[in-house]
């Protein structure tokens, strides 16, 4: 049955590249994806498999029911795009200014909407049933998962399996990993008031430039002396913001930036000392501050039971020449919340695109994947589905 989705999935190759690639030349801002909703409904529908739109949302799920009684297995995969100019020299290259498909998610579509339609032609075979999550925006907290939860996505649901085309790694290979594999993604803005007054009088004011600029090496301090060095952790500060004229001390400053950690007691942690700092440095220069701390996506915690049902899956798959432990990402994926409710796995697909030694990051103006990836991911999660039932 396996050979048949695979034979299936070849097969549909071309329009899987095709969808992709229309796509990638319509992309939507997240929260703002109403033609890819439509678009990824209106293939549910004329294929004649069951779905519902407007789930928490933009999000779109569709079921396909199985003949024989089983499990319900959910994949998942995301379709927003980013506020980048495409810069790539390619005829499928993003036909909208400023909005790019710059994270995969085009491809992401592509590899689940065929992998349905695949599972959809061989279900008097298939045992129990198999919903798929399409998502609308991943890349923008609060994320379109806790939404499309709330809406029952997960309704019935025993197990997830979601991928992330990911272009650093070679194609063919799959990354996995048990316990978390993608960071809490958290982001916080300080904003200090001093005093300002003429650049010639410095001793009547509180510079609030200086003030800042202490903090930003002050922070430093929480990862590198009061982290404990096992758990990893990032604060960065990615904006400083003070304008002025040339001649005049600044009355205000602002920082914002962001947490990454792994543990949740880490995270809280972070998130009070990083208040002390700010406090004992403002204190110093007599400003006083603003601090917000808001949370984004948690950490993705894999699950041990379908991280080794993935594997297994993962084997059968020729065109999958490795299978590695994944190192933890410092990224953040608000897949995390269906692993909060059911047992599941998230796992990396290599999409280095073929003749290139470094691929252009996620997110870069470059981005691309190498579409044969997508063909890996199919059958890889559509192994993983149908192994589910043999366990
Ligand atoms: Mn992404």
């Amino acid at each position: 049955m396996l050979q048949e989705l695979f034979n299936k999935l070849e097969h549909y190759y071309d329009e899987m590249v095709e969808i992709r690639r229309f796509l990638h030349q319509h992309p939507e801002l997240s929260f703002q994806e109403y033609n890819t909703a439509q678009f990824i409904q209106e293939y549910y529908e004329k294929l004649g498999i069951e779905v519902r739109g407007n789930v928490g949302g933009n999000g779109v799920v569709a079921k396909i029911y199985g003949s024989k009684p089983g499990k319900t297995v959910a994949l998942r995969a995301d379709f927003d795009a980013l506020p980048i100019q495409d810069e790539k020299d390619v005829p499928y290259k993003s036909l909208v200014p400023g909005v790019m498909h710059a994270c995969g998610h085009d491809g992401h579509t592509a590899t689940l909407l065929v992998l349905a339609k695949a599972l959809n032609e061989i279900k008097e075979k298939l045992q129990g049933n198999y919903v798929l999550i399409h998502q609308h925006a991943e890349e923008y907290a609060p994320g379109g998962a806790v939404t499309m939860i709330e809406d029952g996505c997960l309704e019935g649901v025993d197990v997830i399996f979601g991928t992330h085309l990911w272009a650093s790694e070679t194609t063919g290979t799959i990354q996995y990993r048990t316990g978390p594999i993608m960071a809490a993604a958290d982001r916080f803005e300080i904003e200090i008031q001093g005093k300002g007054g003429h650049g010639a009088q410095p001793h009547k004011t509180k510079d609030a430039i200086v003030t800042a600029s202490q903090l930003v090496l002050n922070l430093q301090q929480i990862v590198s002396r009061k982290v404990n060095p096992v758990d990893a952790a990032v604060v960065t500060i990615g904006s400083f913001t003070a304008e002025n004229a040339f001649n005049v001390i600044a009355d205000k400053a602002k920082l914002s930036g962001t947490v990454r950690t792994f543990n949740e007691d880490v995270r809280q942690f972070i998130e009070e000392e990083m208040e002390k700092i700010i406090h004992g440095t403002c204190y110093m220069s007599g400003s006083t501050y603003q601090y917000t701390f808001e949370r984004g996506y948690p950490a993705v915690v894999n699950h041990a039971t379908e991280t080794e049902f993935l594997i297994t899956a993962a084997k059968e798959v020729p065109e999958v020449i490795s299978i590695e432990e994944s190192e933890p990402q410092m990224g953040g994926e608000d897949f995390a919340y269906y692993l909060q409710k059911v047992p599941g796995t998230f796992f990396f697909t290599g999409a280095k695109p073929a003749g290139v030694e470094t691929s252009y990051p996620h997110h870069h103006p470059k981005f691309d994947i190498e579409e044969k990836a997508m063909l890996i991911a199919a059958k890889t999660l559509g192994s993983a589905a149908i192994n589910t039932h043999n366990e």
